[in-house]
């Protein structure tokens, strides 16, 4: 059942890359495992998905533990079919002191949108992981109560992150308010692609954003279409929430 529908969504993103004339291999396609149980992620691996989102921090670590613990056993759900290790991102809310879970934890955190969180979480990424991979998160419709920096403070936090020694700043996140059709959709996520190369093409960053992470169940076509390079899907892939 959810190897079909990952199937059915990793169609879309391959007829949406045509329609857009672009490389399906440039839009990686992230699982929204949120409110799903250990054993939705088991069986979207074994249909090959290897990252996945989570906005809860708590509930996103108690499913890496038991992921980890799942393919470290020796039983039999722990078979060939789901080896290798999963690539988990924090796509959620991060109250200042949640950081030391996402930095100890998660591979890639996308929800950043303070200078004061990406501090914390630098400060706080153990010296035997990785960098912490980073998007930070851009309000681009302007909702007030929204979480995400405003697009003419970007710049300049993007700068700033960029300088934190235990963090990688991949790139940015949106998460626009639904469009009434496809050329609305299009108009708002061209919008983020903008900043996007603006800032890479402002010379301000010492490595150059590869990620632009935009598109849910309802607009990845739309956000395909204006140039995501990362697709986050739950609803399609794992039911109703
Ligand atoms: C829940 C969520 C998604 C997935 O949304 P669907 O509509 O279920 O595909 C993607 N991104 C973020 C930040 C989310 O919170």
């Amino acid at each position: 059942m959810i190897v079909d529908k990952l199937q059915a969504v990793q169609a879309r993103i391959v007829a949406a890359c045509a329609t857009a004339g672009r490389d399906p291999a440039d839009v990686r396609l992230l699982a929204v495992s949120k409110t799903f149980g250990l054993d939705a992620v088991l069986a979207a691996m074994s249909g090959g998905q290897r990252a996945f989102g989570e906005n809860y921090i708590q509930e996103g670590v108690e499913k890496i533990l038991a992921l980890r613990e799942q393919l470290a056993a020796p039983s039999p759900l722990s078979d060939s079919s789901h080896a290798g290790t999963a690539e988990w991102h924090c796509i959620g809310p991060i109250q200042s002191n949640k950081t030391r879970l996402v930095a100890e934890h998660f591979d890639w955190v996308q929800s950043v949108d303070r200078l004061k969180i990406a501090q914390r979480l630098s400060e706080q990424r153990p010296a035997h992981l990785p960098p912490l991979q980073l998007c930070l998160q851009v309000n681009i419709d302007g909702g007030v109560t929204k979480a995400g920096v405003p697009p003419q403070e970007l710049q300049a936090l993007a700068v700033a992150v960029a300088r934190l020694p235990r963090l990688r700043l991949r790139g940015l996140m949106s998460i626009p308010e639904p469009a009434p059709d496809f050329v609305a959709a299009c108009a708002v996520h061209q919008r983020t692609r903008d900043l996007f190369d603006q800032i890479n093409q402002a010379g301000v960053l010492p490595q150059a954003m590869d990620t632009l992470s935009m598109g849910m169940t309802a607009d990845l076509e739309a956000a395909i279409h204006a140039g995501s390079t990362m697709v986050r899907v739950g609803t399609a892939i794992f039911g109703g929430r």
